[in-house]
């Protein structure tokens, strides 16, 4: 099947389309654009751009009449491309280069393993998948999480941290107030529940049943949204600090917490999940307390990698803004060198992980949630955030699962 812009072969019940992007995708953006693909259409079931094309794998769908072959049709091809294109050229047209400002830099240090963990992983009984994005871990990832919290608690007790304890949920309320509905829409979790409505839930209780979508129940059974599953953790504390003066004048926390993204296909492995933990430590206050607490902590955890011997890097990065948003924002953050990510290196796939963030918001919490320092000001804020699970998988990814190659430090305590 060919027509002007692009192809479409038959492969069993996908198809392949392959198509010419409306403006040429800079390298930078390749990955950044791929992981948007996720969302442009449910029956995307694999997207791989580069430069100058775009193969998109299509689930053929479509209803079929008993003994017809699955077809893409024109029309919907079509749309796809459309689709696609309307991405491309929101991310990529007038898109300059980001530049990347790295910091620190130790990617040669020596690593023990090129495998995927997560083979031995699953062989091991260490992980279980529950379904895509969530995973039960073992005793020896739970072991190795809490070695690293004791490390990320010695950092937050560095600065004398106040310990917190949020919430899974977070109301829409509190979302809608720093625009994360604008910014991220394509990765929020919803929470609902049955209408209170004894017939509603005696049905639910009869019926209901879970088909290969999931569960079956009429859209109309459950409540409208009040809250969603929360996808970070500082949020909790800025909002408990919201509409009045910061004690103080200045204030460090640090909190464990559960967080949810939605990331479609993307969603692979323990590095990418839908319901991931992150431990944080915030700092809220006047502009340079916030910097300066910010890169203390980044040398903090230098000399704790070094110790460790990860391999890594740390440089300068922006948040997965959505297709509208992404080309402002992006350029915002690294403008102001607003974003660091601490990315640790994969050697089986020659790759590296963001398996954690130093983050400053200027006074963006402040301003729109009324946290005021005492001269009247609106107060700055900043975490440093850990992806608890993606440090444990590069961990293993580095060092595998022998003992004897491990630094010893770690392999006391994780025994
Ligand atoms: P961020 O606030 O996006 O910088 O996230 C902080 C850290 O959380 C990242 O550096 C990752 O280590 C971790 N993280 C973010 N998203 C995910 C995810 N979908 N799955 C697992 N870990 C994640
Ligand atoms: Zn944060």
């Amino acid at each position: 099947m060919d027509n002007k812009t692009g192809r479409a072969a038959r492969e069993g019940s996908t198809a392949t389309i392959k198509l010419v992007p409306a403006v040429a995708i800079p390298g930078y953006l390749t990955g950044e654009i791929q992981s948007k693909l996720a969302y442009v259409d449910e029956s995307i079931s694999r997207a791989e751009v580069s430069t100058g094309e775009i193969i998109l794998h299509v689930s053929l769908l479509e209803p079929v009449t008993a003994g017809q072959p699955a077809v893409l049709t024109s029309e919907r091809q079509l749309e796809l491309e459309e689709k696609v294109q309307r991405v491309v050229v929101s991310m990529a047209k007038g898109a300059f280069a980001p530049k990347v400002q790295v910091l620190e830099d130790h990617l040669d240090r020596p690593v023990y393993y090129q495998l995927d963990p997560m083979q031995e992983l699953f062989a091991r009984g260490e992980i279980s998948q529950e379904a895509t994005g969530i995973y039960t871990l073992g005793p020896l990832l739970a072991r190795l999480i809490a070695y690293f919290e004791s490390q990320f608690l010695s950092l937050a007790e560095s600065f004398g941290a106040a310990p917190y304890r949020f919430p899974t949920l977070i109301p829409a309320r509190y979302l809608e107030r720093v625009s994360y509905f604008h910014a991220f829409p394509h990765s929020l979790s919803f929470v609902t529940h049955l209408r209170e409505d004894l017939d509603v839930i005696d049905q639910f209780a009869q019926q209901a049943a879970c088909d290969d979508h999931g569960l079956d129940t009429p859209a109309n059974s459950f409540a409208s949204v009040q809250a969603l599953l929360s996808p970070a953790v500082c949020y909790h504390l800025y909002f408990a600090l919201a509409d009045k003066p910061l004690p103080g004048g200045q204030f460090v926390a640090t909190a464990v917490g559960n967080c949810f993204r939605y990331e479609a296909i993307n969603l692979t492995s323990l590095e990418r999940l839908w319901n991931f933990t992150m431990r944080e430590i915030i700092f809220v206050g006047p502009k340079d307390f916030v910097l300066e607490n910010r890169e203390t902590a980044r040398q903090h955890m230098t000399a704790v990698f070094e110790k460790l011997g990860l391999a890594y890097r740390v440089e300068s990065a922006n948040d997965p803004f959505f297709v509208g948003e992404f080309r402002k924002q992006a350029a915002f953050q690294s403008a102001f060198q607003l974003k660091y990510e601490i990315r640790a290196s994969l050697p089986f796939k020659e790759s590296t992980l963001a398996v954690g963030s130093y983050n400053y918001h200027q006074d963006f919490f402040g301003r729109n949630l009324a946290i005021s320092l005492p001269d009247g000001s609106p107060a700055h804020t900043g975490c440093v955030a850990f992806g608890l699970e993606r440090i444990a998988f590069a961990f293993l990814a580095q060092f595998g699962f022998d003992p004897a190659n491990w630094p010893s430090d770690f392999r006391e305590s994780v025994r």
